[in-house]
């Protein structure tokens, strides 16, 4: 256990050593680095990497000639909050410490540690229009800021998620950032379990609405400039049921596209869900704070080599957040 807790704690003073990245230009052709107009984030709650076993014509004509990783790693717990939260301030969860519970009880507004990827955007583009669309709801009240003037929209059901972007589209709305969670997979795969055909079948029914959204962009001259990514907070156990390690529960999918993916790309080993922060930032031009522990993957992008993780605001804080956690937290971290 003595030996367990000094090799986690010589690990983490290791990663001290590492640097932020630079931001990397091309050597042949376009920069990434603000090369888009508008970035879509497609959430699929609990479809973790079983979007590779289901039927997904969509998904496969999005990504036909973009990067798709389906062994990318959630944020442990693989909760729902902890994982969206990760995704949207690009640290891990024991520096935002959200859960399901708190989302709901504390509005988040911008006077916060961890801004979320929205915020950062509202500072660098005052006038840009934000807009995330959830089924899940707490989302949009415990994580995003509510003070920022991103658009927020909570329909209820997946179907109607669809109907609402689209709708958003076609009133001419652009956003430069617009984040959406699908909420029935995760339904599905608590009925059923992952190799249940009701789950693979709701990730099929998703991926038909993944297609309607994409539809409403073409349809509205929007693909041009745009970076789209299809991104799982965590899996399902066989029972049903996630919060766990086990690889069902962790490993989940993290597609991108648009004009400077590398197609066919394989991201770096280690990429995590919650380097969908670095990877929107990047892509709109916004530099990331020295604080976020996301990444841009190597091997995504053509102009941008693999960096080393930075350490964030340090091992000290880390540690510090860690144990107010508690015990149980650090012995399932390390044990
Ligand atoms: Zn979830």
């Amino acid at each position: 256990m003595i030996k367990k807790v000094l090799a986690v704690l010589t690990a983490l003073t290791v990663s001290v050593l590492v640097t932020i990245p630079a931001f990397a230009s091309g050597e042949d052709g376009e920069s990434s680095f603000g090369a888009y107009s508008r970035v879509i984030i497609l959430g699929v709650d609990g479809a973790g990497s079983f979007i590779e076993q289901a039927d997904t014509p969509n998904f496969d004509r999005i990504f036909e000639n973009g990067a798709v990783k389906y062994n990318a790693r959630a944020e442990f717990k693989t909760v729902s909050a902890q994982n969206w939260g990760a995704m949207l301030t690009g640290v891990s969860y024991i520096n935002h410490g959200f859960t399901n519970g708190s989302l709901s009880k504390y509005e988040r507004t911008s006077d916060t540690e961890y801004p979320s990827i929205f915020a950062l955007v509202r500072d660098k583009m005052p006038e840009a229009k934000l807009a995330s669309v959830c089924n899940w709801s707490p989302i949009n009240h415990g994580i995003i800021e509510t003070d920022i003037g991103v658009d927020k929209i909570n329909p209820g059901d997946d179907d109607k998620v669809t109907e609402a972007i689209c709708d958003y589209y076609n009133a001419g709305n652009d956003p430069a950032l617009l984040f959406v969670q699908f909420d029935s997979v995760d339904g599905a795969g608590h009925s059923h379990g992952n190799s249940s055909s009701e789950y693979l079948d709701q990730i099929n029914i998703v991926d038909g609405y993944i297609g309607q959204v994409y539809d409403c962009l073409d349809e509205n001259g929007l693909l041009d400039d745009a970076l789209i990514i299809v991104v799982a907070d965590h899996g399902h156990t066989k029972a049903g049921g996630h919060g766990g390690i086990t690889r069902g529960e962790s490993l989940v999918t993290l597609a991108v596209s648009g004009k400077t993916v590398i197609p066919g790309a394989d991201m770096s080993r280690g990429t995590k869900n919650r380097d969908v922060a670095a990877i929107a930032l990047y892509a709109l031009g916004v530099e990331q704070p020295a604080h976020m522990t996301a990444v841009v993957p190597g091997n995504l992008f053509c102009d941008v080599p693999a960096s080393p993780r930075p350490v964030g605001d340090g091992v000290l804080k880390f540690i510090v957040k860690l144990l107010t956690y508690g015990f149980n937290t650090l012995y399932a971290l390390i044990d």
